[in-house]
């Protein structure tokens, strides 16, 4: 793509005589010989200046003549040279974006209170630091971490949008037209080797200022100092950042067939900002996932700590996304203000208990303390205490136990900085830790990031069919899912028979595709290789299943919430578009 060239200050040709003889020695090198791969980089400087960098050395070997001079595949070479593979192991390159500081009608006591930031986001986060160096602008953000991705060898064809920040529904929704078009014309321009950021970026949006002291705080600073500082400015809302639904679905239609396709959008709200209407409005912007912040299915935890929503609205808030289609991550916490180790086990095994949950992605949080949260006021005065290490490993590994094998837990802990933590676990490694105190103890947990296949190869002919049917208080689910003999997770796909009454005409009788998720490491469209997961027809097979499971219930049409990046492939399986979703009739 001729982006490569122009995303780079560096200029591979200056190089050559020191670059050549390096790419030529990586080329002959054993794969997964990183220490090999390490001498020969400190063999071959940069002109005595240093060493190249692997982003420059992928750079080198585009630019000085490509597969034809080399005599190896490029998806080779930079595999053998990508940094953290991890990130695009589960098919998709994931993108996080933050929203500009903005209030947040959340009143939470455990929440930071960094104005700097959107709300319960500190600017030493990295995700953070990264969006308020591109001044919270949706474009740059999007853009430049494209760009670091591939420089570094990742495929960008496929990305999933991960918009965090605050309460999403609680921003103006011209700004969020905004958001998410500035997004996917980031994405289109990226992948047409075209460079807008000289046209973007939005007027300053932070709010001045250090983080609030939470020990003397009032539960209105935040929003009151944002809020202040941005009427101050331009009002709550800059003309640069609004946006129509017309220029929203042109964006959309654009992403369709471009280089660098949105395959997922997520955004973060609060249940009690979710209705049908607001649901509605997720469809149109074409959000995919939903992160909901439950934090506690105890009204009298969720009063202590202020979150003004009760489990009712909670409840209400999943059944409205699941009826939606929407696929759902919650957020938990442990350790919240009045909670005791054994409160919070008996809590979480209630997400799954009650068919009313079920959440199909989990995130689990420790409570910490940070000090600009209205929390450091009762820590101070001795109500709150954390967890020692052992109380706390003993609720993540129960709760890891009991998360079933239709859930991701993906996260177990937040990504604050140490010296950000006043009080609370600093063990980044929560869940390695908790899997091997399970594992000593005979257990072994099940949720699908345990059991998915990452990068090991695996026999296409070998593969189980297996599903997995629970009820949901809006209907039943089949979880159905392609395996390894060696239990392995390969592929699934999230299938919902509502019995709910349909909240569109659109999904009047339809059976709802929620997810099909093929794993292996993220590859470019239209390329492909027999062995790997994600081209070996799985996604169409699980479908085909899909059809004929809705079809025996007596559904007449199979509708699938597509992201604006994947509508084509669903075409091409014969789906049809229809206002918010594809269906192909039964
Ligand atoms: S709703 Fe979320 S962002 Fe808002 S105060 Fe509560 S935890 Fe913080």
């Amino acid at each position: 793509m001729p982006v490569a060239r122009r995303v780079f200050d560096f200029d591979p040709r200056t190089h050559e005589p020191q670059l050549a003889p390096l790419i030529e020695a990586l080329v002959r090198l054993p794969a997964h010989d990183a220490r090999g791969l390490d001498r020969l980089v400190r063999r071959h400087p940069k002109h005595g200046r240093g060493l190249f960098r692997k982003s420059e050395i992928i750079a080198g070997f585009r630019a000085l003549g490509g597969e034809a001079r080399w005599g190896a595949r490029e998806r080779d070479f930079v595999a053998r040279l990508r940094l953290r593979p991890v990130r695009t192991l589960s098919g998709v390159t994931p993108v996080t974006l933050l929203t500009r500081p903005f209030p947040c009608p959340g009143r939470c006591v455990f929440c930071p209170n960094d104005v700097r930031m959107p709300k319960s986001y500190l600017a030493d986060e990295p995700g953070a630091q990264r969006a308020a160096d591109n001044r919270f602008d949706p474009y740059l953000q999007t853009w430049n971490r494209l760009r670091a991705y591939r420089e570094i060898g990742h495929p960008v064809e496929k990305v999933e949008l991960i918009v965090l920040g605050g309460t999403w529904s609680f921003y103006p929704e011209p700004y969020q037209r905004w958001f998410v078009k500035r997004c996917l014309d980031a994405l289109s321009d990226f992948g047409a080797g075209r460079d807008g950021r000289a046209q973007a970026g939005a007027a300053e949006p932070a709010a001045p200022g250090a983080p609030l002291d939470g020990r003397r705080l009032d539960r209105r600073a935040y929003n009151r100092r944002v809020g202040g500082a941005l009427r101050g400015r331009a009002g709550l809302l800059h003309a640069s950042e609004r946006a129509g639904w017309q220029e929203l679905a042109a964006a959309q239609r654009r992403n369709e067939t471009a280089g660098a396709r949105c395959v997922g959008l997520s955004v973060e709200t609060r249940p009690d900002r979710v209705d049908a209407a607001e649901a509605l409005r997720l469809r149109r912007l074409g959000v995919t996932k939903v992160q909901l912040g439950l934090q506690s299915l105890s009204d009298a935890r969720l009063v202590a700590n202020a979150r003004g929503h009760d489990v009712a609205a909670s409840r209400r808030a999943f059944a409205t996304l699941r009826r939606f289609g929407f696929k759902l991550q919650a957020h938990w916490m442990a350790n919240l203000l009045g909670a005791t180790p054994a409160s919070d086990v008996a809590d979480f095994a209630r997400l799954f208990e009650d068919p009313d949950f079920r959440p199909d992605e989990l995130k689990l949080y420790p409570c910490m303390l940070i000090e600009s949260a209205e929390l450091a006021a009762y820590h101070a005065r001795g109500q709150w205490r954390p967890y020692g290490e052992e109380q706390l490993l003993r609720v993540v590994a129960a709760g890891l136990e009991r998360t079933p094998e239709y859930c991701r837990l993906s996260r177990v802990i937040r990504d604050f900085s140490a010296h950000d933590i006043v009080a609370g676990s600093r063990t980044a490694n929560l869940r390695e830790v908790a899997e091997r105190r399970l594992r000593a103890a005979g257990r072994s947990p099940r949720d699908v990031r345990a059991r998915e296949i990452r990068d090991r190869a695996f026999r296409p002919e070998a593969l189980a069919l297996r599903a997995l049917v629970y009820p949901t208080g809006v209907g039943e689910e089949h979880f159905l899912q392609f395996e390894t003999p060696d239990d392995r997770l390969v592929a699934f796909l999230r299938l919902a028979l509502p019995r709910a009454p349909a909240p569109l005409p659109e999904l009047a009788g339809s059976a709802l595709v929620r997810e099909v998720h093929v794993y292996g490491a993220s590859q470019g469209l239209g390329r492909r290789d027999a062995h790997a997961p994600q081209h070996a027809g799985l996604g169409r097979r699980l479908l085909e299943r899909a059809a004929e499971r809705a079809r025996a219930a007596g559904y007449a049409d199979l509708a699938v919430i597509s992201a604006v990046g994947t509508r084509a492939y669903y075409r091409s399986l014969g789906f049809a578009d229809g206002p918010l979703y594809q269906h192909r009739r039964l």
